[in-house]
């Protein structure tokens, strides 16, 4: 499925495809929801009616991933929220087992995720990946997110990678898309990047079951 000699760079998301995306789907869900009716004095469902028109605004857009742009807007501490429910954070299955895998490449691996600087050090605290990775990339580091061709731009520029040598999993069909744009060769989904919701499929790209559909024998 995959010819590894093709590959000399290996590109990973980290929410919904090294990690269960459960964490972030309840936190901003569930979570985030009660804590805004609380402090507002309103009902879940009222406060899930302010803030759900909020959130779909502004998706896919730096902010909408920007953990003081909404501490700010809703006037809460994102980041102390997610704190509190940190043992939650969880590796999807066989993520460690391909992080070892890759260890064993000849290869340069990656984490390039839109996830805020806070929200990747509470990730990291939870769930210990960092020594897999020559590097953890952010796209406010960069100043754009990986919906946009900018991030691509000056992720490159910084990697100095070959996009025909380039392999890119993660569980956003619309990022892969934005990926395929630049020219990344290799582009793979993430079936079920939330464990408690359902499979789907990602066509036109092949949407990974487990990564050891990608791990050779
Ligand atoms: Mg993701």
């Amino acid at each position: 499925m995959l010819d590894w000699s093709q590959v000399d760079t290996v590109l990973l998301d980290m929410d919904g495809t090294l990690l269960d995306l459960s964490f972030d789907n309840y936190f901003w869900s569930t979570y985030v929801i009660s804590a805004f009716a609380r402090q507002n004095n309103l009902s879940l469902s009222t406060a899930r009616a302010q803030l759900v028109p909020k959130f779909e605004s502004i998706k896919g857009t730096l902010n909408w991933y920007c953990l003081d742009y909404w501490s700010e807007r809703l006037d809460l501490d994102i980041a102390a929220l997610k704190a509190e429910i940190q043992h939650q954070v969880a590796f999807r299955p066989s993520a460690v087992r391909f992080l070892q895998f890759l260890s064993e490449q000849p290869v340069e691996v990656y984490l390039a995720t839109n996830a805020h600087p806070k929200t990747l050090e509470i990730k990291l605290l939870n769930a210990n990946f960092h020594q897999y990775f020559n590097a953890l990339v952010t796209s406010h580091e960069l100043g754009a997110p990986k919906e946009q061709q900018e991030f691509w731009r000056a992720l490159q520029q910084s990697l100095n990678f070959d996009p025909a040598r380039t392999l890119f999993i993660d569980d956003s069909q619309v990022i892969l898309e934005a990926a395929e744009t630049f020219g990344i060769a290799h582009l793979f989904g993430i079936a079920q990047p939330d464990s408690q919701q359902p499979a789907r499929n990602m066509l036109p790209y092949h949407a990974l079951t487990s990564f050891d559909e990608i791990i050779p024998r």
